[in-house]
Order: structure tokens, then sequence, then C-alpha cells
């Protein structure tokens, strides 16, 4: 076992955790002996989350250097992945195997555990969100208990968007497909007019659609990113034009820390992400914030923020508009609503980001939108419960797992749960 160093700080630099104790045990039975003796506890993975999530009163712990490779079960088409494993190495392991992930994020730089448990997901009509690929999970429990839970079981849906608070999970069942090919391309010039005329027809014209934009030019969309299955690319969107030559999200970003955006087909975990696992995803130093709203409501929604565009350009590198198919997990972004999420990368100027978002939900509130748990919002607890339909049962659950709340901390309690 490792020996407890400083808390360390999330990817972004604004937040350093407060803990304690961190330990990154090498066995499963270290981390059962650690968590079983610890006040409180609190997981970490990659630290992409740009709260305090990981802040703990006693012990921090990561599950990244417990050995383990995944597993896959091609009888029932899933894979058992290790919790602490990133996804860049869970797609390379499950690819060489011969199989595939519907949907990855924008950067595989994540890990598995970490991902789930804040309700992240990608881009596609018809591609749920990553969390919704778990068909089980470990989880290791404050009295020591090693659950695992299905799907079937009824906590299941409770147990995935989780925000680390049942327990440190330690394995996680993924829903996987045969390998595939995908091309990449990206289209510029698109209009707004024409695309909010028939977003359905955008959004549902590749498997997975990207707008990005700064919200600067009023009559076009900067860039649109389409990830499409099979050798051959779509040709550009009507009244767009293809990109002359590679880029990146943000204006000035290194095409080269970005996947192939040419139109040759490549293997799905060298497409499905924006960025390459080994450059710096992204700008780096910023912020991040992203709204999620019913699909059917996102002309409207996008038209708010659209109004918003001068106030919010000082302080944005850029939005990012995407689709994700509704699901069951009670904490998710897209409960009960097929959804787009509405995503902004800001400059790191924290106090003023937070006002900023402050005007974006309440622009957005008549949609009721709901923030994505590992970026920046300001939500208090009323309003949070209003948005998801099971809180109360968040609740219950929560209760249940955790009575003594080894596994709750002041950013939790911040947001009622
Ligand atoms: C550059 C960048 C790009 C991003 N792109 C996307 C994107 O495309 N789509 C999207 O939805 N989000 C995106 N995000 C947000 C990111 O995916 C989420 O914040 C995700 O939760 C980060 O995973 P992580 O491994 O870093 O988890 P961490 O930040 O380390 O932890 C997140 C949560 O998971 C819990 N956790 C971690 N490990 C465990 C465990 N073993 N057991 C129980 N709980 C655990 C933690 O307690 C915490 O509550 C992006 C973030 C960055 C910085």
């Amino acid at each position: 076992m490792s020996a407890p160093s400083a808390a360390g700080r999330n990817w972004a630099g604004n937040v350093i955790f407060r803990a304690p104790r961190f330990a990154a045990p090498t066995t499963l039975d270290a981390l059962i002996e650690l968590v079983g003796a610890a006040r409180a506890v609190r997981a970490v993975g990659s630290r992409h989350t740009f709260s305090a999530l990981a802040d703990s009163d006693d012990l921090l712990v990561s599950v990244e250097a417990i050995p383990g490779a995944v597993t896959v079960h091609a009888e029932r088409g899933t894979a058992s992945v290790p919790a602490g494993l990133r996804y860049a190495e869970a797609a390379r392991q499950l690819d060489a195997a011969g199989w595939a992930l519907g949907a990855m994020a924008s950067l595989p730089h994540i890990t598995v555990a970490g991902a789930i448990a804040t309700g992240t997901h990608g881009s596609g009509d018809a591609a749920g969100s990553l969390s919704d690929a778990v068909v089980a999970l470990d989880i290791l429990r404050a009295d020591g208990e090693l659950v695992a839970v299905h799907r079937g079981d009824d906590d299941l849906a409770g147990a995935v968007v989780a925000l680390g608070a049942l327990g440190v999970v330690t394995r996680v069942e993924l829903s996987v497909e045969p390998s595939y090919r995908m091309t990449q391309v990206v289209d510029r010039g698109l209009a707004w007019d024409a695309a909010l005329d028939d977003l359905e027809a955008v959004m549902g014209s590749a498997d997975s659609v990207s707008l990005f934009t700064r919200w600067v030019d009023p009559e076009r969309i900067d860039q649109v990113w389409r990830k499409t299955r099979g050798e051959t690319a779509p040709a550009p969107l009507s009244g767009a034009h293809r990109a002359g030559e590679a880029g990146h999200p943000l204006p000035d970003g290194p095409a080269e820390n970005c996947t192939d955006q040419t139109g040759a087909a490549g293997p799905w975990f060298e497409r499905l992400p924006h960025f390459r696992a080994e450059f710096t995803p992204s700008h780096g130093e910023e912020l991040q914030s992203e709204f999620f709203v019913p699909r059917d409501r996102a002309v409207e929604a996008i038209q708010a923020v659209r109004a918003l565009g001068p106030q919010l350009q000082p302080l944005l590198y850029v939005s990012e508009i995407r689709s994700i198919r509704a699901d069951e997990l009670w904490l998710s972004g897209a409960y009960g609503r097929d959804t787009i999420g509405i995503h902004f990368t800001w400059r790191r100027d924290e106090p003023a980001v937070r006002a900023l978002v402050r005007v974006i939900e309440a622009a957005l509130a008549p949609f009721d939108a709901r923030p994505h748990w590992g970026k920046v919002f300001t939500a208090d607890p009323v309003a949070l419960a209003g948005l998801y339909p099971r809180w109360a049962d968040v609740a219950e659950l929560r209760e249940r797992w955790d009575p003594r709340g080894v596994f709750r901390n002041a950013q939790l309690a911040a947001w009622g749960l």
C-alpha cells in the first residue's frame, strides 16, 4: 500500500481537496481494511470534477492502484471493468478483445467509477450516458460489506449516479457490443436558423453530433463535429462546408490534441472522444458548467442562452450542445427524458463564473434544466429536489446504505445529498 500523502487538487486546479489522509491501496483486502477503520471516507477517480466532491473529514481513497483487467462476458454482451481504470485503457483492452462501448465522453482520461458517479455522457440521440451502460456494480460499504448490485435489483437505478455517497465502487460491469469503426468530420458555417428550424435533423445526422459555438456569430454555428459508424463519412450538412484542416473545439487550441477529423475510418475509441488520451484535453486551466434540458424544449432553451451571448463571451472559451438518450437513473441529467446538454467551458475565474452561471440557471429554469453534477452550478437543495422525481428515494437509499453518513461530506450536504 502507498504511504498516505496529501489529498491533492483537482485537474482544473480550482479545488485543493481537504482530507487528512489519502491512500491508494493495491489490494481489495487493504481497501476493505482502510474503509472499515475510517471515520469518514470519500473516493476519488482522476479528479476531473470541478467541485469539492472529494473532500473528506478523514480518508480520501483511490482504487486506481488495485490491479485488474477488463473481462468480457460475450454470452451476455457485457464486460467487467476495474472501477479505477481510465476509459482510454478500458477501451484499448475492450477493442483488443473485439468489443466496444456505445458512447464515450469528450475525453478518455477519466476513470470508469468517477465518470459513472456523476452521469458523464457523450453525444448521440440513441446513445445513453456512460452511466446508463452500467449493468452491475460492486460497492464497498462503510460496514465493510462488498455488495453486488445488478440490473433488475431495485437499488441499481439509485446506485450508479451516486456521487460516491453509497460507498467505494470497486468493479463495474458495462454493456458492450462488437467492435466497430467510425468516421469523424467537422462542418463549419451552419446557419443557426437552419439548425433551429430542424434541430432533430441536425442532431440526428450522425451517430454522435456536437455543436460548438462561442455565441459570437449571431448567424452561424462555429463547428459541427459528427461521428458516424462505418467506413464512409457523411456529406456536409446543407448550407455548411467541410472544415479544410484539422481543428480543436477552442478556436486556437492545438489540433494534434484531438482525434482524427479527416473522414477516414478508424476504431470507435479513436473517434468517439474529441481528445486524445496522451494530450491535455480542452483548454487546461478552465472551469466547466452544463445544463440538461428536455430534447423537445431544446430549441427554446438554446434561444434563451443565445440571448445571453454578449454577457457570456468575456468568460467563455466555448459552448457545446450534445444529445443524450433518456434513462432511468434517479440522479441522471437524462432521467426520464430524451435530453440536450448545453455546456460551457469557462476561463478560470470562479467568482465571475458563479455569478454568470446564476444568470444561465435563471434563463434555463423554465425548462427544468438539471445541472451536470461534476461541473460548476449554484442550485440549492430545494431547487435540486424539484428537478429529480426520485429525490426522496435517493435519500432513503443513502440512509439505508450508509446510516452513519461515513460517505457524506460538506459538498454533498450543500446539495441536500
Ligand atoms: C477536460 C474535461 C472534459 C470533460 N468532458 C466531459 C464530457 O464530455 N462529458 C461529461 O459528461 N463530463 C465531462 N467532464 C466531466 C467529467 O467527466 C466528470 O467530472 C467525471 O465525473 C470525472 O471523472 P473522474 O474519474 O475524474 O472522477 P472524480 O472527479 O475523481 O470523481 C467524481 C465523483 O466520482 C466519485 N468516485 C470516484 N471514484 C469512485 C469510486 N471508486 N467509488 C465511488 N465513487 C467514486 C467521487 O467521489 C466523486 O463524487 C469533463 C471534465 C473535464 C475536466
